[in-house]
């Protein structure tokens, strides 16, 4: 039931993201990101030696169109009520959430040492097919969960899956997610352009699965060629795959499958979930990550590593083929 006006137009913006309970029970101690909602940070739990990471979000800066009326909750912004209802070991934990009357405190697990997909690729880390197959069959996993719960994340790509030494990796950053209704469509998109769809970009409704598994395809593509797929959103359009180098007839079969501009005839979740490539046997503990990164990510695990672009000038960047910038969700 919408009320006629919303009491969220009308909190504060003053109160420090930091005060109330959580203050009480957590030590800020840097921060980590920052976005249009607010900012992410490191904090220390008091009493106790446990590091988590605490997402602040602004609650005058959650759009009007992302708040949920939960019978448990309250009104509360979606990626909470999303978030409190996920329990998967692909996908963030949320721990607690505090509230002041200006922000949500969201304490969630640290995982990893600070990389996400996004550094880890710029790096270029040696990957072979089958190290490859074990990184991306563990989002296919986390998108197949999603979907078991009904939810679509709507803002899936690398920046939002973090890697930890292990090669184990989670998806992040669900303030883009939604449920899914049978027969519903969305009508917007708010993810990031670049891992935007063919017929989205065109103006299509969609149901989510469909996004998703195109999402996956980019995120698949870069970590093989080093390479955005496509230049602008016309080639993106155009669906037309021009891959830079060989690679098996299994992976450049997947490839094309789930980059398929047409979603009646692209790659379903449940294919992936049956797909020969993706599934492979492997050995993980023969892959060593600071071998794989080929020592340029450090190897500090007590704290967060500031990822070093390679020097090494002979390697294609991603950056010179595509404005791959950061870009903002929403
Ligand atoms: P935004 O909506 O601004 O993109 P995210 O939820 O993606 O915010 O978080 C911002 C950054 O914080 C991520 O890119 C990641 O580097 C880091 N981060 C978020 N959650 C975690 C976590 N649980 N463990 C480690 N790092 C995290
Ligand atoms: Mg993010
Ligand atoms: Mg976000």
């Amino acid at each position: 039931e919408e009320k006629t006006f919303s009491p969220q137009k009308y909190v504060p913006n003053n109160v420090a993201p930091e005060s109330g309970e959580f203050i009480k029970r957590f030590i800020p101690l840097r921060e980590i990101g920052s976005g249009a909602f607010g900012h992410v940070n490191l904090c220390r739990r008091i009493g106790i030696d446990e590091i988590v990471v605490v997402k602040f979000l602004c609650k005058s800066k959650v759009f009007q169109e992302s708040w949920i009326e939960d019978k448990d909750l309250g009104r509360v912004p979606k990626e909470i009520l999303v978030l409190s209802r996920l329990k998967h070991d692909k996908i963030v934990d949320l721990l607690e959430v505090y509230e002041n009357l200006s922000y949500y405190q969201l304490v969630m697990r640290k995982h990893g040492d600070g990389m996400d997909l996004f550094d880890f690729i710029e790096l270029h880390p040696l990957l072979d097919e089958i190290l490859l197959s074990y990184i991306f069959r563990q989002i296919v996993d986390a998108v197949a969960y999603l979907h078991s719960c009904n939810v679509a994340h709507r803002d899936i790509k690398d920046e939002n899956v973090i890697i930890d030494e292990d090669f184990n990796i989670r998806l992040i950053d669900f303030g883009s997610a939604d449920f899914m209704e049978e027969g519903k469509l969305f009508a917007t998109f708010c993810g990031t352009m670049e891992y935007c769809s063919p017929e989205i970009l065109l103006g299509n409704k969609y149901y989510g699965p469909e996004l998703e598994v195109w999402t996956m395809g980019i995120i698949l593509y870069t970590m093989t060629f080093f390479e955005n797929p496509y230049v602008d959103v016309e080639e993106a359009i155009s669906g037309q795959l021009n891959l830079p180098f060989r690679v098996s007839a299994k992976l450049t079969q997947l490839i094309f499958q789930v980059l398929d501009p047409n979603p009646k005839s692209r790659a379903s979740v449940t294919q992936l979930l049956a797909n020969e490539w993706t599934y492979q046997p492997v050995d993980i503990k023969k892959y060593h990550f600071f071998a794989v990164m080929r020592g340029q990510a450090g190897h500090d695990t007590s704290s967060f590593i500031e990822a070093e672009l390679p020097s090494d000038t002979t390697t294609p960047k991603i950056s010179s083929r595509y404005q791959y910038v950061k870009s903002e969700s929403c």
